[in-house]
């Protein structure tokens, strides 16, 4: 019986997930090196040590009944050290490899007659013009490993630009992508039980701000054919990914109509905050009941939602504006709990709960919520 849940990561990821373990009477000791972290707040034990402390790891194993994690940048050392000591952990390390790897995962989703951007691996400068190199420009130069929220990323338009970001990125693992011309970016979040039964969320429409996401729009504004086919791709990801746990498969969504797979993250996602406040069971319950084996639940919205991310500017650590926000009754405000607000760092985020459709004086009202907001 698992009465105690262990999360590798302290972010605001593990404390959603924390806090709706908690509602259901799970305890939780997450393990992150920054003290009185977004998810050490609220659990009820944090270990403040690295994530590839092996001793702290094994603490972390031996205090929980079953240990996930919150963010895919942590060492597959650490998983592969509880799976072969005894203890349980999920999402596996096999699922973690292939998701921490963007040339991985790519030929992954390729394997299951998945669409993606064209790609290449890049090793040495001569790659960029060498033979098999047929991308050309624009393109996205992107680490392989450790980049989120858009960091190890260059855009690149000429042969001079891949040389600059190629020394910028200073050894690292590389994979160029060709621009994808998205009419929209589209999220699935989705969760597979360890009975290998997916449940998936409405599609999400992403719009991203500098790599980083600023407005989830659900359910996205698309045919119901694309939002089928959406569905059917993060469906078919799970199922061979094997995967137990909430996961989000981001999609592009071009002219012609076809969807390309962008990347999988194998955890709950910025773009599913809105599952807490407009569906029955959030996506980061539905974690929970993966990680503890009980059944999933089928969503269903309650109400279209709007999700706008509060970032900081680095001009002050105190969230002015409240007020005038939360004066409009269908907003409901979520903080992480940040004593930083570092410039464009995920401070929290709000959604604006919208009764039928979603539609652009909807977006311009979510956008000037967004704007009462400061910091000092
Ligand atoms: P991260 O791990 O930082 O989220 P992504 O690969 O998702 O990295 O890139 C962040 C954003 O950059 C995407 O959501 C998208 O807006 C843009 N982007 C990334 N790759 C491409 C591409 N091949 N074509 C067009 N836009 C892209
Ligand atoms: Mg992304």
């Amino acid at each position: 019986m698992i009465q105690t849940i262990g999360v590798i990561g302290g972010g605001q990821l593990g404390r959603m997930f924390t806090l709706e373990a908690k509602r259901m009477g799970f305890n939780v000791v997450t393990l992150d090196p920054q003290e009185h972290s977004p998810t050490g707040q609220v659990a009820d034990e944090q270990i403040v040590a690295a994530y590839d402390d092996m001793h702290a790891i094994e603490e972390l194993g031996k205090k929980s009944d079953i240990v996930t994690y919150e963010f895919e940048n942590i060492s597959i050392a650490s998983v592969e050290y509880l799976e072969t000591h005894g203890y349980r952990v999920t999402p596996s390390s096999g699922v973690l490899r292939t998701t921490q790897d963007r040339l991985l995962e790519k030929r992954f989703v390729r394997s299951c007659g998945i669409a993606t951007a064209d790609f290449a691996e890049i090793n040495r400068l001569d790659d960029f013009s060498g033979p098999g190199m047929s991308i050309g420009f624009p393109a996205i130069l992107k680490t392989v490993r450790g980049g989120y929220d858009g960091k190890g990323q260059w855009r690149i338009n000429s042969l001079e630009e891949a040389r600059a970001a190629f020394s910028a990125a200073k050894g690292a693992q590389l994979i160029y992508e060709k621009v994808v011309p998205f009419v929209r970016e589209l999220s699935v979040i989705a969760t597979r039980g360890a009975d290998g039964n997916v449940v998936c969320y409405p599609v999400g429409e992403n719009t991203h701000d500098r790599g980083i996401l600023a407005m989830t729009v659900a359910p996205a504004r698309i045919s119901e054919d694309a939002r089928r086919r959406a569905r059917t791709i993060a469906t078919t990801i799970g199922k061979q990914l094997g995967i137990v746990g909430t996961y989000c498969v981001e999609l592009f969504l071009v002219a012609s109509g076809e969807l390309l797979v962008n990347e999988i993250a194998p955890r709950p996602h910025n773009s599913g905050h809105y599952t807490i406040d407009v569906t029955q069971c959030s996506q980061f319950e539905q974690q929970v009941r993966a990680v503890c084996d009980l059944p999933l639940a089928e969503p269903k919205m309650t109400s279209s939602a709007i999700m706008m991310n509060i970032l900081g500017t680095g001009k002050g650590d105190h969230l002015t504006g409240e007020d005038a926000l939360l004066a409009d009754p269908a907003i409901v405000l979520h903080m992480y709990g940040k004593r930083h607000a570092v410039d464009r760092r995920k401070m929290g985020h709000f959604t604006m709960l919208v009764d039928g459709a979603i539609d652009e004086p909807a977006i311009a009202r979510a956008k000037a919520a967004l704007a009462k907001l400061g910091w000092d």
